[in-house]
């Protein structure tokens, strides 16, 4: 069984995500964290963001694991431990031009299949439900007022100890989110079949009752 959750930044997909993976009892994929690593990658070997090419090289030779520990999950570049490294707003705001690039995204794609090979699971990102498993059998897609998507995002970022105010997050979560929507390769869109759940009023445990009860009653008819 595939759950596929998509959206844009502060939707709630990561804590619904994992919400649901760990009632579940099945693997929590998250996508974006895969690209944020790779971005990291290619920021220490200083490729750059315009050479196709070397960015499809890198991803060919780059490793990239998720690791469940307890409630966080552990990511690892090559063997390295790079959780905190992949967060900081300033990567935050340039994998956007690595996520672009059509080459990258299949070996992503390709690599989060093969996570998924053996076990059912729950992805999230945002070509999930469209590209990376079309046929999934369950497909959400969150959204929320560009607002409070900006107001969970900063405190994210405060929790991390980054100092930004709500009008600069703002502004980086409406460009991230439009070189999202307006990339040609995978780009974010809500898939067909997808259930819509705006989540601007509702908690993360409130958007995962929902989500486990779709799935419970599809299960039982
Ligand atoms: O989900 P998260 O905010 O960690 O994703 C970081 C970035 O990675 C997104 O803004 C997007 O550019 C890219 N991404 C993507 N496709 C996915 C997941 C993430 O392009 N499936």
């Amino acid at each position: 069984m595939i759950i596929a959750i998509d959206g844009p930044a502060g939707s709630g997909k990561s804590t619904v995500s994992k919400a649901v993976a760990k009632r579940l009892g099945i693997l929590y994929v998250d996508t974006g964290a895969m690209y944020r690593a790779l971005t990291l990658k290619a920021i220490r070997k200083g490729c750059g963001f315009e050479d196709e090419k070397a960015l499809i090289d890198l991803s060919a030779e780059t490793e990239i694991n998720l690791q469940a520990s307890g409630d966080t999950l552990k990511v690892f570049l090559d063997g390295e431990d790079v959780g905190a490294q992949i967060r900081t707003a300033e990567l935050t705001n340039v994998v956007r031009y690595i996520a672009r690039v059509p080459g990258v995204r299949s070996r992503m794609a390709e690599l989060q299949r093969s996570v998924c090979a053996e076990s059912d699971a729950v992805l999230e990102g945002r070509d999930i439900g469209t590209i990376v498993f079309p046929n999934a059998e369950f497909k959400f897609y969150l959204d929320a007022d560009p607002k409070e998507r900006a107001n969970r995002r900063l405190k994210d970022l405060m929790a991390t100890g980054h100092k930004m105010t709500l009008e600069e997050v703002e502004k980086a979560v409406k460009i991230r989110d439009k070189g999202d929507m307006t990339r040609q390769a995978g780009p974010l869109r809500c898939a067909e079949d997808a259930i819509v759940i705006d989540t601007t009023r509702l908690t993360a445990e409130e958007v995962a009752e929902k989500v486990l009860k779709t799935i419970h009653e599809a299960k039982k008819s």
